[in-house]
């Protein structure tokens, strides 16, 4: 369907509950820290007798659990950034695809936490491993897609976050290999992009008073390993925490809905005519899947492994 934009991406775990309500990721808590990440790792200390993750230290799951949720928001904050073009009939001046990124990029660099910035550093990491993924399984690089390459969508939130400030993030940077010369042109790259977005997007913001367009938010039903997806992500309110925010910041003309779904894969996009953003439980499973397979560390050998080792 020519209004419908489902995408292809990377990433596998999870399963469980908790958390309690509580306000946009940006809003400081009582306790000091952020709510959003507050409900994360209180996810991740609910799944300490998952059978994937019994095995980790507590920071080990709060790791995992913080890259499978932030490479998911990302890509939600990146479907969000079609709606806005489709909804508020924003010029595309290049590939909206990257432009989507941006916006994504740019929303959680304008957070300004920790916590925001570690989603894009999971998010850059995402797109590296997925490359490397693709690599190993001789997955042909689609030069025509509608995306850029992994690795270039990877470079393009290091070089946005490099940009933004280059003194805090210039460590990620070097460790991404990405040269002096062009970390320093990511500055231009960033303040361009952001004044652009700042200027398409201002004459939808919301005024202080202005009654708020709801944003509709749906998490289906899941079974077998994806119902642990599903009850997770319920309980650390991710939709809400996008849509409150989105809600409270900008007019929107009409009511849309973002959904969390069982698919036939690893897909998220913007549907036009249904006015539904989708992100399926498979993309989540699939992060958690690719942090699996290249950054968790081996399982220790246990006595079992030992004495089998020792008798060949
Ligand atoms: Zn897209």
């Amino acid at each position: 369907m020519r209004s419908t934009r489902f995408h292809l991406l990377a990433g596998a775990i999870l399963g469980m509950l908790l958390a309690g309500p509580g306000g946009a990721w940006g809003q400081a808590a009582p306790s000091g820290a952020p709510p959003f990440q507050a409900r994360i790792e209180d996810l991740a200390r609910a799944l300490q007798n998952a059978p994937r993750l019994k095995d980790l230290s507590e920071q080990e799951r709060i790791d995992r659990v913080e890259f499978v949720v932030g490479n998911t928001l990302f890509i939600l904050l990146h479907e969000l950034g079609h709606v806005h073009f489709s909804e508020m009939h924003l010029p595309v001046l290049g590939r909206e695809e990257d432009e989507a990124d941006t916006f994504a990029a740019i929303t959680l660099l304008k957070v300004g936490t920790g916590f925001s910035q570690r989603v894009l550093a999971d998010a850059s990491q995402g797109w590296f491993l997925s490359e490397r993924r693709d690599e190993q399984t001789r997955a042909k690089p689609l030069y025509y897609d509608e995306h850029d390459l992994s690795s270039q969508r990877a470079y393009q939130i290091v070089c946005l976050m490099v940009g933004s400030d280059p003194a805090k993030f210039k460590s990620l940077a070097d460790q991404a290999k990405m040269p002096e010369s062009r970390q320093r042109t990511c500055k231009r790259d960033y303040a361009k992009a952001l004044r652009s977005w700042d200027s398409v997007l201002a004459p939808y913001r919301r005024a202080p008073g202005q009654t708020e367009t709801k944003i509709n938010v749906v998490y289906g039903d899941a079974e077998g390993s994806f119902a642990g997806f599903a009850r997770a992500f319920r309980a650390i309110r991710m939709l809400e925490t996008v849509s409150e925010r989105s809600a409270s910041t900008y007019a929107w003309e009409a009511p849309f809905t973002m959904e969390m779904q069982s698919c036939d894969g690893p897909n998220a996009g913007w549907d036009d005519e249904k006015r539904v953003l989708k992100i399926c439980y498979q993309l989540a499973f699939d992060f958690a899947e690719l942090y699996r397979a290249y950054v968790a560390p081996p399982p220790p050998p246990t006595v079992a492994n030992q004495k089998r080792k020792r008798k060949v």
